[in-house]
Parts: structure tokens; C-alpha cells; sequence
């Protein structure tokens, strides 16, 4: 289905485009929530470790550095995969302690959830985490109250809000590009995944099951159409376990298996040819080159107070 190379418009190759993954194991996923109790986690053979140092190769080799959303749980289990990301230059950022989605939590306990993953990572690292990503894009209409957590607990970017439709996440009316919201609790940087404008709708062009299961034409072309025609970068996601073919396979429902299992195998190719055709860089240094700009009307404070 893959379709062949053509030559990336000049425009297109002057945009640097963000790079991040969401580092979880293949059991912490939010489509099997419920098929593996959280008490079993730990019986579960670990493959995130492996998975990653397949990550930070690929890197390697194409000479970019990535964020790195770490679960807590999983630094906690296997620090050695958070100290070799932060040793090869890469930005270790948060995805929470135990991969809860916002919405199953009290305020309360999402902003411990957030706390012991940023403390956690910060011990490991020694430096400041300051992004973060909610399991799932799960900061929706109904938990727009997380932010005011994350700018509380001293986050300056969130990567959290899809700005598409979704059975499990998004709010479609929200930017989609970088921008700052301004919440009772002070301002906070929002980095949306990026979509594509058809119509009066957004379409999910970098990253994760879209990436994976759609032909990589298909994010070849959003990539460039944003970078081209709207002169924006791409803030692209991918999991350590959408490289592994070798995965346990867990007894979930169609849709599920669909949506996990589809062209693993195919990933790891089409990353390394994503990183030929454009160009990338951590998060926290493509929003910083934004704000640069700061005439950019996406950057302006949006008179928000959601
Ligand atoms: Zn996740």
C-alpha cells in the first residue's frame, strides 16, 4: 500500500517538525483497560525497554532527538531506559504515573498521579520535565480542569487536547496549531497532534494507528500540506510497542486487535523513511522556535477561559 518517494517540496524541508513518542508497555494501552488488572502489571513480561533502545537507534542513525513521554510506572520498573533517553540528548517529558485517562480521575488524584511521575523522572534525569501528555489525549470538554493541575505543578506545555472527533478523546473545535491557553491557574502552551482541514472537518494525518494502519502516503501528505501550505510543523506520535511484531497478543475485542496489532511490522520501516522525507526535533525546541515567531497569530494568547 505504501506509495513511492516523490521529491518534498522546498518549503516543506525548511520546517522542523516535532518527534515525540509515548513511552508504555503494550499492556498499559487504554484499548485493553479492564483485559489486564492494574495488580497484574507486574507479571507481565516487560518489552519497553527493548522496544525504545529501537527508538533511540533509529534516532541515532537519522541524526534527530525526540521527546520522550515517559510513564511513571514504567520508569519506575526500568529507570535504565529513562537514563539512556536523556543520556543520547533526547527530552524526557511525562504521560502520567499509571496511565489512568483524566476523565476516570478526581482532580485530586490526577494531580498525584502527575506529581509522581514528574518527580520520579526528574530524579532520574536531574533536569526539569516540562510537557506533558494525558494516556489517550484524554483532556476532553469535561476535564478541562487537568490544566489548571499541569500549570499548578509546574508543566509550561501540554500535548494532551486532539483537536479531532474521537469515540475516546478530542474537543474538534480547539486549535490546531501551538498556541497558549490562559486558565484561571496562569497560561499553559498547548501542542495539539496534528490534522489536516477537509471541509468543516480535522483529519488525524501524524501518528500512532493513523500512521500505522493507513498507507504512509497518507502522512507523507499531511506533512507536507501543513508544512507547505500552512508553513506549521507537525507534532508526530508513535509507542515503543508499535515496532514490536512479537508482542504478546492479549484476547481483546475486534475493533481493539484491529486497531493495536494492524502492520506492526511495517512501522519501523516507515519511521526511518518518515525521518528521510522531513525534517525533526524534540517538542520543547520546536515550540520554543513558535514562540519565536511570536508574531505568529497561533501564538498569540487565545482569549480562552475554558
Ligand atoms: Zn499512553
Amino acid at each position: 500500500m505504501d506509495v513511492e518517494p516523490v521529491t518534498i517540496p522546498e518549503a516543506a524541508a525548511t520546517v522542523v517538525n516535532a518527534m515525540t513518542i509515548d513511552v508504555e508497555d503494550y499492556f498499559h494501552v487504554s484499548v485493553f483497560d479492564g483485559l489486564v488488572p492494574r495488580d497484574r502489571w507486574a507479571d507481565l513480561e516487560s518489552r519497553v525497554s527493548d522496544n525504545t533502545d529501537r527508538l533511540l537507534r533509529i534516532f541515532d542513525d537519522a541524526g534527530v532527538t525526540a521527546t520522550f513521554f515517559v510513564l511513571g510506572c514504567v520508569a519506575e520498573r526500568v529507570p535504565s531506559v529513562v537514563e539512556r533517553i536523556a543520556a543520547m540528548g533526547h527530552e524526557v517529558a511525562s504521560h502520567g504515573y499509571a496511565h489512568r485517562l483524566i476523565y476516570d480521575q478526581a482532580p485530586s488524584a490526577f494531580r498525584q498521579d502527575v506529581r509522581r511521575s514528574k518527580d520520579l523522572l526528574e530524579a532520574l534525569t536531574g533536569r526539569p520535565v516540562d510537557g506533558f501528555r494525558a494516556p489517550s489525549y484524554s483532556i476532553t470538554p469535561r476535564t478541562l480542569w487537568a490544566l489548571d493541575v499541569l500549570i499548578g505543578e509546574g508543566f509550561t506545555y501540554d500535548a494532551s487536547i486532539f483537536p479531532i472527533r474521537h469515540d475516546r478523546y478530542g474537543i474538534p473545535s480547539s486549535p490546531r496549531h501551538p498556541y497558549v491557553l490562559t486558565r484561571a491557574e496562569g497560561s499553559i502552551v498547548e501542542a495539539p497532534a496534528s490534522t489536516i482541514r477537509v471541509g468543516s472537518t480535522n483529519l488525524p494525518i501524524a501518528g500512532g494507528g493513523y500512521f500505522r494502519i493507513l498507507p504512509y502516503g497518507w502522512t507523507r501528505w499531511g506533512i507536507a500540506r501543513l508544512n507547505r501550505l500552512e508553513g506549521q510543523p507537525a507534532i508526530f506520535y508513535l509507542h515503543p510497542w508499535e515496532l514490536d511484531p512479537g508482542q504478546p497478543r492479549l484476547e481483546a475485542g475486534l475493533v481493539s486487535r484491529f486497531r493495536h496489532y494492524y502492520h506492526l511490522g511495517k512501522t519501523e520501516g516507515r519511521l526511518r523513511r518518515l525521518l528521510r522525507d522531513f525534517r525533526f526535533s524534540n517538542l520543547r525546541s520546536v515550540l520554543a522556535a513558535s514562540q519565536a515567531r511570536s508574531a505568529a497569530p497561533s501564538m498569540t494568547p487565545l482569549p480562552y477561559l475554558w
